[in-house]
């Protein structure tokens, strides 16, 4: 049964998957997500998602419906039934199903909706190449450290990136850059990687987390500080991480060449331990 889908406890083939209209997720984006992929058929980090599904869910004051154990049995068991070499799971909860109105409605149990799609990786020519960045105004709210399904924002910056041919698209607040609209940014500059800091403006990526540590496993000088975007241009090297983009070097930022115009050697490095990390 391939692409599935899990509704409240169920799984079903995914194209009969269906939420009603009144659901919160639907009219209010009042709802939290997580993605998770396998290698080797085992879901990646798992544990990691899990704690950050629940503190996300815990920051909109979402009751948390099923504990981590139960999540970790139902990926398995929809990895199992999808039965692909490798598997990503979307996890969205939300508010539930309610006549519309603002205030959180009473007695009204959570929605928990997963599916089980193919991971495809990504094309081998990105990673052997790079990709491009383009900078954008950051316009999102003040909470980007929690995963919410308000993804107006990064859709519209991702579509303006896509189409002046870029593959990312790069969110600048108040002059400094913040975040990519799927993923962590990092750059490379006299040999000390930096990255923004953990904070409201960022999603703390569970692959900026292994990068950092992999890269002071190395004897990398790591700063997570403010970076502004002319240190992002003038950067020797630059990387995005995430769980779908993985370690993707960056050759081009808003069409200027990055350093030797070709993934640098850190990046290189990074993704070669990352790779060696993941089973
Ligand atoms: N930042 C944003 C806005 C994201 O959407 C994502 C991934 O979905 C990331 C960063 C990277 O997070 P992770 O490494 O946990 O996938």
């Amino acid at each position: 049964m391939p692409d599935i889908g899990f509704l409240n406890g169920r799984f079903m083939p995914l194209a009969d998957t269906m939420v009603p209209v009144e659901d919160r997720g639907y009219q209010f984006g009042d709802g939290v997500y997580e993605v998770i992929r396998t290698y080797r058929g085992v879901p990646f980090h798992l544990e990691a998602h899990l704690a950050r599904l629940e503190r996300s869910a815990k920051a909109i004051h979402l009751p948390v419906t099923f504990q981590a154990r139960e999540w970790t049995e139902y990926i398995a068991q929809g990895i199992r039934l999808a039965g692909y070499a490798e598997s990503k799971a979307y996890i969205q909860l939300t508010r539930g199903v309610a006549p519309r109105d603002h205030l959180f409605p009473d007695g009204v149990r959570p929605t928990a909706v997963m599916t089980i799609r193919e991971m495809r990786p990504l094309d081998p020519a990105m990673r052997a190449e790079g990709v491009g960045l383009m900078t954008v105004e950051d316009l999102r709210w003040g909470r980007c450290d929690i995963k919410s399904v308000n993804l107006l924002p990064n859709v519209m910056a991702r579509q303006r990136a896509k189409e002046a041919g870029a593959f990312e698209a790069v969110f600048v607040r108040a002059g400094k850059v913040t975040e990519g609209a799927v993923s962590n940014v990092m750059l490379v500059r006299g040999g000390t990687l930096v990255t923004a800091p953990d904070g409201p403006h960022i999603l703390s990526g569970v692959t900026r987390g292994i990068v950092l540590s992999l890269a002071r496993k190395e004897g990398v000088p790591v700063e997570e500080r403010d970076i502004g975007v002319e240190e992002l241009r003038r950067a020797d090297e630059v990387f995005l991480t995430g769980t779908t983009v993985e370690v993707l070097p960056v050759v081009r930022v808003d069409g200027v060449q990055v350093g030797s115009g070709k993934p640098g050697p850190l990046t290189a490095c990074l993704s070669a331990r990352f790779r060696g990390s993941v089973g």
